[in-house]
């Protein structure tokens, strides 16, 4: 078998072994340099990517070629950065298998002016690495299997800054531990050296920052502060959705810094190719670099975050109370957090034991309100439009745009699966249409959810949207 084709089918198999983040990761841009009787040879682009497909991925690896050629016993990989990759049609990792990619459309000059002003005093006052929280460190991190990839990542990129991955993109529902990770970056880089530039902001800081700058007409230095920056962190990135002008000055500042070889971490609730309306250009950049997920806890990582706490409050809790905790808050790590924190104060407070009785009747109230929740047609529409970036009157009023058909055809879905709405309602709710529109569209999208697992993803990403409103 010819080596392109042996590492396809390799591929093939070891995609179907590990999380699609993890493939995209560590897979992509690799290839079989050589293959002798026993010894196959991958081409890695760094040394991150070699210790992991050497050490945690090796079995994955050798099992998968041993199914082509079963005289394989072991797997080397080279660093091959990418200047020196081999000719395209050489290369036969991922990229050469996944779909072509679309054209990244040509910047647009939305028309901004350079200006050359002084210093914005707001401005001038933010001392970098001001805003991180020293509470959030990687000692403090409890790594799971859901999050073990994140870590990894972010615990490399602190011990080596701009080398290895950048950008690294960070994504995972609402808390979840990512401005945990994403700062413990930054105070794991300044404790080593006190003179690296660590920048933390949210998007929406940034916006407001952006918009600060250009108003009192300081956007040079507003440039000039981010330029010089060792280690940037933006974080929620998925707010940039819709923001032209924003965007467009990320991306300028994003470029030098990347060109400069400086890290920058970034942190959304979803994968970028799911952030509506991010610019094409910056969306390729963010899966230039290295994704990485995060998802919800089993119940070993929540009780073992939960003992953590413990010790870092200095307090003991009876093991049934951990237990019932963690068995009951089960989707985020700040409510199981909250949990305790009530459970811990409340019982101090009353000075009554935290026996699990008193956790049942602690919890019982915040147990109920979150799981028997009701939602409203209002929720879904405004929860959709949300994540496509649409306004009501788009996805509600008649017209066939196509861009808007999927998003209402998403809508229907959940108005007819979650709230079992009739046909004739739903089709009254848009724009007067016939039930047979709201009919097709539910039994289109429940058929392609069986078979498209990135429409599938998108359905339970916003159906926890919807449940959180
Ligand atoms: P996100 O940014 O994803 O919404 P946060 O980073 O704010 O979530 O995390 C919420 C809370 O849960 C924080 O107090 C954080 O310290 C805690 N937390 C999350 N994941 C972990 C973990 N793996 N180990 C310890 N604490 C965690
Ligand atoms: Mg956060």
């Amino acid at each position: 078998m010819e080596k392109g084709a042996l590492w396809r089918s390799a591929l093939g198999e070891i995609e179907l072994s590990i999380s699609k983040a993890q493939f995209g990761t560590w897979f992509k841009n690799t290839y079989i340099l050589s293959c002798e009787e026993k010894t196959v040879t991958i081409g890695v682009p760094n040394g991150f990517a070699k210790e992991w497909l050497e050490n945690k991925f090796n079995l994955i690896v050798l099992r998968a070629l041993n199914k082509h050629l079963v005289s394989i016993r072991e797997i080397r990989c080279t660093v091959v950065p990418n200047q020196e990759k081999p000719e395209k049609k050489e290369v036969q990792g991922i990229d050469a298998i996944k779909a072509p990619q679309k054209n990244t459309t040509p910047p647009k000059n939305n028309g901004f002016i350079r200006k050359d002003i002084t210093l914005s005093p707001t401005y001038s006052h933010t001392g970098v690495s001001s805003s991180l929280n020293s509470r959030y460190t990687f000692e403090s991190f409890i790594v799971g299997e859901n999050n073990n990839l994140a870590h990894s990542a972010c615990y490399a990129i602190s011990q080596n800054p701009g080398s290895l991955y950048n950008p690294l993109f960070i994504y995972g529902g609402v808390g979840l531990g990512k401005t945990h990770l994403l700062q413990s970056i930054g105070n794991a880089l300044t404790a080593q050296d006190s003179n690296k530039k660590v920048f933390y902001t949210t998007t929406e800081k940034f916006t407001q920052e952006l918009i600060g700058a250009i108003k009192s007409n300081s956007m040079e230095n507003f440039k000039r502060v981010y330029q010089s920056i060792d280690l940037l962190i933006i974080d929620d990135v998925q707010f940039l959705s819709g923001k032209e002008k924003t965007q467009h000055e990320f991306f300028n500042i994003f470029n030098t810094l990347y060109q400069l070889d400086k890290q920058i971490v970034i942190s959304s609730d979803r994968p970028p190719k799911s952030i509506a309306t991010l610019e094409d250009r910056l969306k390729s950049r963010f899966e230039g670099g290295m994704i990485a997920d995060i998802s919800r806890p089993n119940l070993e990582t929540r009780t073992a975050i939960l003992r953590a706490k413990l010790l870092e409050k200095e307090t003991i809790l009876p093991e049934e109370t951990i237990q019932y905790i963690a068995e009951n808050i089960s989707h985020n790590i700040r409510e199981l957090e909250g949990a305790l924190n009530r459970i811990v104060a409340l019982s101090e407070i009353q000075n009554v034991s935290p026996n699990l009785e008193f956790a049942q009747n602690t919890l019982s109230d915040l147990l109920h309100s979150g799981k028997k929740k009701v939602i409203t047609q209002a929720e879904i529409i405004k929860t959709i439009c949300e994540h496509f970036n649409l306004s009501q009157e788009d996805i509600q009023k008649k017209g066939r745009k196509k861009e808007i058909a999927h998003p209402r055809q998403i809508a229907m879905f959940f108005l007819r699966d979650e709230i079992g709405l009739s046909y004739t309602g739903i089709g009254r709710i848009f724009g007067g249409r016939d039930h047979t529109t709201a009919l097709h569209a539910f039994e289109k999208i429940s058929k392609e959810i069986e078979k498209n697992t990135s429409l599938k993803e998108e359905i339970a990403f916003l159906k926890e949207k919807i449940y959180e409103f």
